[in-house]
């Protein structure tokens, strides 16, 4: 056990519950990361039943090793785990304990955030968010005992940096609106763009301190009078550019693809961007996207219906946890978000809510259901959210810009209004 005991913030995300219940989604679609004490420990354990290496060095990393199918090596086929069916629960990789949370260092302690790429968190299942606290802290502490000497900032305008008591009021004044459930989940998120917008253009060299978060109350309180106005339907190039975000968040990166050679990486990156300009295209047959059985035609998603009844209720809720998440377990902005400005991350936040709708759309033509069901919208957010934070392409400048164009002209409010799948409260406005 650590000597000292650092904190361990918390999300405090509204209905959120979740307990492992072992499915092996994890272990067939994520790749484990290992510290290299826990490789040595692989070392000194009798791993002779195995059909491989325990792990295995790709590009300065240590990874569990994959079975050929792509599940951890570690794998049963009755979806446990033989590190801790053979020497206990302590014995596996901190990497794979922590699932689905994720941790990083602030000033003095951990901030923890929750993962959405897991079914009994999109579900909400299993015990209370509040209950997992006292592990997870002793688990980080024994872990990650002196690895905590990251100064948390982020970038609010040219030039200026936000301190920690400003990063807290930005979050907190988003949170309380995305958590406003008295408004409509389309309402909140064009509002919560829009603003966004605003506070973009801005100027922030002044408006300091308490001041950063009565400007932000002041925008949220003007919603209803001064620009709650009802989107006009996204441009065609709006909705190219978010079908190609949908598919760079779609495209995983495997094993297979971390052991490359550069002539593979070369031809792997060529096919992906011939099919990256279809999708921008939009029309005739969508090329395959990682994680959909099969590739629709673009007609077969644009006729899927937005959710009704008990499925537009759940998927309300579900993406309110989700955006409740990311404010709270900031991994939006500065460290937690590739380390992008405020303004920019909230802008990716929303535009990746956009992105879910698209993918939710497609599961449904995939599944054949006329409207989306809340499992078309979890299977979408836990493909979207895997890829947020962890996906390089993600942090690049080129995405970068491309949400920058899409933060023009109300795009990003045009997109989040069209795609938030449950029934629309804005009159229709011709485009
Ligand atoms: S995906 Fe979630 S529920 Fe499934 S095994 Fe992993 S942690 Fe457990």
């Amino acid at each position: 056990m650590a000597e000292r005991s650092l904190p361990v913030v918390m999300p405090a995300i509204s209905g959120q519950a979740w307990s492992c219940h072992s499915c092996g989604t994890c272990c067939r679609k994520l790749v484990g990361h290992l510290f290299e004490h826990e490789a040595a420990r692989l070392d000194e354990q009798d791993w002779s039943e195995l059909q491989g290496k325990p792990y295995v060095h790709v590009g300065g990393q240590t990874l569990l090793n994959r079975r050929p199918d792509g599940a951890c090596i570690f794998l049963t086929d009755d979806n446990l785990c033989m590190i801790h069916a053979k020497y206990g629960e302590a014995a596996k990789p901190f990497a794979c304990r922590i699932f689905p949370f994720s941790v990083r260092p602030i000033y003095g302690g951990w901030r923890v955030s929750l993962r959405f790429d897991c079914p009994s968190v999109t579900g909400s299942v299993g015990e209370p968010l509040r209950q997992h606290r006292g592990p997870l802290e002793r688990m980080i502490n024994e872990e990650l005992p002196d690895r905590c000497e990251l100064n948390e900032s982020a970038a609010i305008g040219r030039g200026v940096r936000a301190d920690i008591d400003e990063l807290e009021q930005i979050t907190a004044r988003f949170t309380r609106w995305v958590t406003d459930t008295d408004r409509p989940l389309d309402q909140r998120l064009v509002g919560g763009a829009r603003v966004t917008a605003m506070l973009a253009d801005a100027s922030f060299e002044k408006v300091r301190g308490s001041r950063v978060g009565e400007l932000i109350d002041l925008l949220f309180d003007s919603y209803e009078t001064d620009f709650s106005a009802p989107p006009k339907p996204p441009s065609d190039r709006q909705r190219g550019m978010l079908w190609q975000l949908a598919f760079a968040h779609a495209e995983h990166v495997t094993m297979d693809d971390l052991r490359a050679n550069f002539v593979a990486r070369f031809f792997r990156r060529f096919a992906q961007l011939r099919r990256a300009g279809r999708m921008r295209k939009g029309i005739g047959q969508m090329p395959r996207i990682p994680g959909f059985r099969r590739a629709p035609t673009f007609a077969e998603v644009e006729r899927i219906g937005q959710a009704t009844g008990d499925d537009a209720t759940r998927i309300g809720e579900l993406i309110t946890r989700y955006l409740e998440a990311r404010l709270q377990g900031w991994t939006v902005f500065g460290p937690g978000y590739y380390g992008w400005p405020v303004w920019a991350g909230l802008n990716a936040m929303w535009s990746a809510v956009a992105v879910v709708g698209r993918l939710a759309r497609l599961g449904a033509a995939v599944e054949g259901h006329e409207r989306v069901t809340f499992d078309d919208a979890a299977h979408a957010l836990g493909i979207t959210d895997r890829a947020v934070t962890r996906l390089r392409i993600l942090g690049t400048m080129p995405e970068r810009a491309r949400i920058a164009f899409l933060r023009k002209d109300d795009g990003i409010a045009r997109l989040a209004a069209e795609n938030a799948l449950t029934t629309p409260s804005f009159p229709t406005v011709d485009g």
